[in-house]
């Protein structure tokens, strides 16, 4: 009988399956396996806010339309980001999720003799879209407090790099690249590279010297700038990332890209977020206030926290935090463990509504005083 390795493309064995650990998994399967009634799921940065209503309401209609096709390129939503982030709509490129951004990027850049500058600390699918091309990644580690290492990736460089991905703020860290570091570090990179910038939790960054990075397009090496409606807009479900570059990048990505790749409903509930600032507004304040109830928690616990520019805080436990995480669960807890990274007392704990975040501190003020 034919094995079907022997057809199967040469990367398969390096590529992993999507397996759903229970952090992974949607609220009701998690009911279902923790056999609870009530979770509080902090383990996947989901913006407890909501869609705005405005959003929703536009949704419902599109749903009338539902039996004909889409809008592809040049459509009113592509206009409507141009005009708020102030670039052309030539250098904006829709992906079902900024996930599929990154593997479109991969698609369009990568041969299997090609390398990829990762962080070794930071958002998972990028090294998942360099293993699907066969290409090969390069981690390169964060500095001792957790910054993405940018001498260190310059070092790393040779002459077969052809990617660099960056998080900006980074996930898990929380950690943002410093606009003058960002200059700097982009000054020095080959024309021949194409850098990567994640800012999927853009609209969250509160430090002063964050910015975006599309003011470098067109300046130097190229570069692209992905973004998602699944964070601060809370369309997660709907699925709809972009990315902004150069047009003519923009072009050869939409080359790699399939026509209908966004549906009619996710840009309908798009177009209507953009025109609703309220919303995000209210977002962010949702976002703050948890954020300072876990900030104290995490301070009367003794524990070191990075504070975050996402919807996220990373935090050393001190302990086993694969331990706090299991006793969490047994609360309906859900919060992140990061020992794939290595990182085996930390945990990235995704901020939820108010009372979620004073239970989560409740609960580990239980937990960590019962293991003393
Ligand atoms: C959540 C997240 C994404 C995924 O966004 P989708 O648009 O839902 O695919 C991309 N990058 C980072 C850093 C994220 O945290």
């Amino acid at each position: 009988m034919l094995q079907l390795t022997a057809i199967l493309r040469s990367v398969y064995p390096n590529l992993s399956p999507y397996i759903a650990l229970l952090p992974d998994l949607p609220i009701e399967e998690m009911k279902k396996a923790l056999g609870k009634e009530k979770i509080t799921k902090l383990s996947f940065n989901e913006n407890p806010l909501g869609p705005s209503p405005k959003a929703l309401a536009a949704m419902a209609q599109a749903l009338q339309t539902l039996n004909l096709y889409p809008a592809s390129v040049d459509n009113v939503l592509q206009a409507a980001l141009a005009a708020k982030e102030g670039v052309n709509p030539k250098q904006i490129v829709f992906a079902n999720g900024a996930d599929e951004m990154i593997v479109l990027t991969a698609l369009a850049f990568l041969a299997a003799e090609d390398e990829a500058i990762i962080p070794a600390v930071t958002f998972v699918q990028y090294l998942a879209a360099v293993n699907l091309m066969g290409a090969k990644p390069v981690l390169v580690q964060l500095t001792p407090d957790f910054r993405i290492d940018l001498d260190g990736i310059l070092k790393a460089i040779t002459p077969k790099t052809k990617l660099i991905f960056l998080c900006n703020p980074n996930n898990p860290t929380g950690r943002i690249i410093p606009e003058a570091d960002m200059a700097a570090f982009l000054a020095q990179v080959p024309e021949n590279i194409l850098v990567v910038v994640d800012e999927a939790y853009h609209e969250y960054a509160a430090d002063s010297k964050y910015d975006t990075s599309i003011k470098f397009i067109g300046r130097g090496t190229p570069l692209l700038v992905i973004r998602t409606f699944s964070k601060i807009y809370s369309l997660a479900a709907a699925r709809l990332g972009y990315g902004i570059s150069s047009p003519e990048l923009a072009a050869a990505l939409n080359r790699f890209r399939l026509p209908f790749n966004i549906n009619g409903v996710v840009q309908a509930g798009a177009l209507a977020s953009l025109g609703d600032e309220g919303q995000i507004q209210k977002a962010r304040d949702m976002n703050e206030v948890g954020k300072q109830i876990v900030y104290e928690g995490f301070a009367a616990l003794g524990w070191d926290y990075i504070p975050t520019n996402g919807n996220f805080v990373f935090v050393d436990t001190g302990r086993d935090a694969q331990w706090i995480y299991e006793q969490l669960l047994e609360e309906g807890i859900v919060v992140r463990t990061l020992a794939g990274y290595g990182l085996n007392s930390f945990l990235r704990v995704s901020i939820g509504k108010e009372n979620e975040m004073r239970a989560l501190i409740e609960a580990l003020k239980r937990i960590v005083d019962v293991s003393k």
